[in-house]
């Protein structure tokens, strides 16, 4: 057993997208896990995301930055916490373009504050050994770079080459945990995950901005010629993903998880078009609001990783098929969620 036994976890950002699925399946599936939810409700969070929850009384939400080094200190001591699954950040890469210094802040200087506090905690003050707490940074594929179409997926040992202020920002965060878990031996684990997608990603991520411009029969914007691939992950298997790491990866270890379902952007926006066109039909199909538009800055054309390592050691793959997935989100949205 390498993996940690968490007794409380701290979930940073678990207001977002993927960590409100991850506290809710913790919740479901973990027996006698307390959570705590730091979250600063940017514009991208919502309380929305963690109503109903399963086994409420084992979940507490705290509003709050997790730059402050006060109170991440105080959550640690008064709730004792043992794992932390830091999802909280600024992932929006058009923002980082824009105003990249929330980023250098939220995803460089939030993550040392927390792997600062931890380290203070667990290593000085509690001296808990490797299998007694756990901080599991959660990152993305963009850290790798982009690759070219010949290129073989990015595995654990790719190097990393990001190219846009977002993708610097994870990368930087990554390295100071690394440090962590080498300088000092805060047991400390990573996954490095390809595009997530499901219901309630926050409005602006690109299956949502689709399917809102289709309901709101406004134009659907498409970088350049529609070509970057990328590869889509169904955000409930994320997070089994990083359920396994936590549980059973050795601190320091790396994970890529993938969907298996590498599209270019053309073929997702056809395929919304198609169910929106069968579920919710218009005189023209929604493929006429294809608009193309200026390409983003550096866009990157391809991500793709190679998660055999997850596959091997953990036995984990993606349940979830693309055309079922994306069934599902685009029923949410008909459903008048978040529209
Ligand atoms: P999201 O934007 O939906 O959620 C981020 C959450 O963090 C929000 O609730 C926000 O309020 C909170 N937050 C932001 N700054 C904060 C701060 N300073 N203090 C406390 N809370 C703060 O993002 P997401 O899609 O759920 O992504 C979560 C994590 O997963 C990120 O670390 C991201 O890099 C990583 N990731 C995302 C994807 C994807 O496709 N969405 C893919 C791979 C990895």
């Amino acid at each position: 057993m390498n993996g940690c036994q968490p007794r409380t976890v701290l979930v940073t950002g678990g207001a977002g997208f993927i960590g409100s699925y991850f506290v809710r399946i913790w919740l479901a599936t973990q027996p006698n896990i307390r959570i705590v939810t730091l979250d600063r409700l940017t514009y991208s969070g919502s309380l929305d995301r963690l109503r109903q929850l399963p086994n409420p009384h084992r979940h507490t939400f705290i509003h709050g930055d997790i730059c402050n080094q006060r109170l991440v200190e105080s959550i640690l001591r008064e709730h004792e916490v043992n794992c932390i699954v830091h999802f909280a950040a600024e992932i929006h890469v058009d923002r980082s373009i824009s105003g990249p210094a929330l980023f250098v802040q939220t995803n460089i200087v939030g993550t040392f504050t927390l792997l600062e506090a931890a380290r203070q905690y667990w290593l000085n003050e509690k001296k808990w050994n490797a299998n007694q707490c756990r901080f599991h940074q959660v990152s993305t594929d963009e850290v790798y770079g982009s690759l070219r179409h010949e290129d073989p997926p990015f595995t654990e040992s790719s190097s990393y080459h990001p190219n846009s202020p977002y993708a610097a920002s994870k990368a930087s965060g990554d390295h100071l945990a690394w440090s962590y878990f080498h300088t000092y031996g805060l047991p400390v684990s990573f996954s490095n995950c390809s595009n997530n997608y499901g219901p309630a990603q926050q409005p602006e991520a690109f299956i949502p901005t689709v399917i809102r411009s289709c309901l709101h029969q406004r134009p659907i914007p498409i970088y350049g010629d529609g070509s970057n691939r990328r590869d889509w992950l169904f955000v409930e298997d994320h997070c089994h993903g990083i359920t396994q790491v936590i549980l059973k990866g050795r601190p320091g270890g790396k994970y890529n998880f993938g969907g298996g379902s590498d599209r270019i952007n053309l073929e997702v926006v056809q395929l919304i078009c198609d169910l929106l066109d069968r579920w919710r039909p218009q005189a023209t199909s929604y493929a006429s609001l294809m608009t193309f538009v200026k390409d983003r800055p550096g866009h990157d054309w391809r991500y793709a990783v190679d998660d055999r390592k997850a596959r091997l050691e953990f036995g984990w793959k993606p349940v979830m098929d693309f055309q079922t997935g994306m069934e599902k989100t685009v029923g949410w949205y008909l459903q008048g969620f978040f529209a």
